[in-house]
Order: C-alpha cells, then structure tokens, then sequence
C-alpha cells in the first residue's frame, strides 16, 4: 500500500492509538469519543506532520458510528485500515470475580467487545472498497485463556473477570470476521501491544513487578499488523515476538 492508505483508529486521542496514529503514516483518522481531546490529537499530529483528522466516535453510541462511517465514505470513499483501538478503563484491578457487578461488566463489554462489531460492521463496506483492507483489533495477552490459566504465572495471577474475558471475546470475534472474509483482500488480526505506561495501566497494582513499554513501544505490533503484506496473516494473535497462544 502507498502513503495514501486511510485508516481509522479508535480511541486515538492517547495512550497507545494516539501512537499509532502517529506511526502509521498516511492518512489518520482520528477516532475520539470526546470533541476537545480529539481536536487536541489532531493538532498535535498536524504539528508533527501527519495527515490527521478528527472522527468524533463513541464505539458504544450507534447513532455515533453511523454518523462516523458516513462522513467518512462522503470523505474518502473508502477505508483501508480499522484499528479498534478503544476499550473501557480497567476499574476492576481490586475487584475479584465474585464482587463484579453487572453495571460494571456491561460497561466493559459495551465498549470491548460490541463496540468493536458495531464499528467493523459499520466500515466494512468501506473496507470492501480498498485493495488491501486490513483489520485490527487491539486485545491483550490477559485475553488469551491459555496463558491466564496457569496461576502460577504472573498473567496468571491477574485475574480480571470482565477486562481478560472481554479480550477474549475480542479474539474469538477476530476469527469470526477472518472466517467470513477469507476470500477478499481483507485481513483481520489480534494484536497485543504488551504492558503499556499508559492511562490503563496507572491503576494497576504491584507495578514494580511489570516491565511497562512505552505506548510507541506497543503501538509498533499494532500498526505493523495494519501494514501486513497481501500474504500476510489472516485469523491470527499477533505480538511483538510472534504469534500469541490464544
Ligand atoms: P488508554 O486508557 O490510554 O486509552 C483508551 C482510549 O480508548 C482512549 O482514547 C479513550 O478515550 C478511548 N475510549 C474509551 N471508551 C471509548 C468509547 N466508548 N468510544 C471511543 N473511545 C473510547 O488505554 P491504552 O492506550 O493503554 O489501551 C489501548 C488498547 O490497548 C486497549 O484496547 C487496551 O485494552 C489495549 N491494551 C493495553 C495494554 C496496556 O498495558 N496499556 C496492554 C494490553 C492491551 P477517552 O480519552 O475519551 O477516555
């Protein structure tokens, strides 16, 4: 793909989709839920040379991608890259299973989980239009079952019902899309950043025990799953290292 790839990331106004949009050259659409903070990203990005333009996008809100995937086909025609980015703040590091509320288990589903179907669903017909679509949703290692399941791990000693199950879910929606869109150009992948010095994880406790990598350091597997070679990848979990059990 040339530098006039289009692509959308939500939740783009910071942390590690404010990262990718500056890595990933092109055309960025930013993606933000908030009028003020996404104006503020764009104008920090066009201060540092990037093509960057504000999609006001709340992924909870139908009425909000709706309006976004219009704009953007009115725009642009067409979408080469959705990177669903945005998820829920983590609200639950102190909260074990058996104290989690439905209120708070929806709110993180909402976000992490049908947010991301409802925008897919939305661009898709966008998507369809570029040569080389490409799909990418942010997940987590704590979303692979395999890896959390061994308490004896440090993954394994965090055990957040709705944010790890949220990310698997994610997964399990990657290789649904995969399946359906396996004979177009379109590419749809799970990537995991690794622990990341960001909003998310400032709650977190026994932080000294994590090597935190910077939001660069994580967007870095995410746009390089966005730029994947036409015989890159289909279905997969991606990380820094390789591919991530799931
Ligand atoms: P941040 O909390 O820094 O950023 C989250 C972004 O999502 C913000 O822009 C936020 O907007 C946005 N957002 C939240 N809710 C919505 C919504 N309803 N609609 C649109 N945007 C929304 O998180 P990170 O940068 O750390 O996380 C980015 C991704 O990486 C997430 O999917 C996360 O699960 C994943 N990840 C992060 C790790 C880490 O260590 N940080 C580790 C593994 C995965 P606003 O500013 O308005 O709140």
């Amino acid at each position: 793909m040339t530098d006039s790839r289009i692509s959308l990331i939500t939740g783009a106004n910071k942390g590690i989709g404010f990262a990718a949009a500056r890595l990933i050259g092109g055309t960025v659409l930013v993606g933000a839920r908030d009028k003020g903070r996404g104006e503020a990203a764009v104008a920090s990005l066009r201060d540092a040379g990037t093509d960057a333009h504000l999609v006001v996008l709340d992924v909870t809100d139908g009425a909000s991608v709706a309006a976004a995937a219009a704009w953007i086909d009115n725009s642009f025609g067409r979408l080469d890259v959705l990177v669903n980015n945005a998820a829920a703040p983590v609200r639950e590091w102190r909260t074990p299973p058996s104290a989690m509320t439905a209120e708070l288990l929806r709110e993180v589903y909402e976000t992490n989980v049908i947010g991301p179907v409802a925008v897919i669903n939305a661009m898709l017909p966008l998507l369809r239009r570029s040569a080389a679509g490409r799909i990418v949703n942010v997940s987590s290692r704590l979303g692979s079952v395999l890896l959390i399941s061994d308490p004896a791990t440090s993954l394994g000693r965090v055990n957040l019902l709705a944010y790890n199950s949220s990310k698997s879910a994610l997964n399990s929606i990657t290789v649904a899309y995969a399946k359906e869109l396996r004979d177009t150009a379109i590419k749809v992948n799970s990537v995991n950043p690794g622990f990341c010095e960001t909003d998310m994880a400032a709650e977190m406790p026994a932080r000294d025990h994590v090597k935190l990598l910077t939001a660069e350091e994580g967007a870095a597997p995410v746009v390089a799953a966005a730029l994947l070679p036409d015989d890159g990848p289909t279905g997969m979990f991606l990380g820094s290292d390789g591919l991530v059990p799931w």
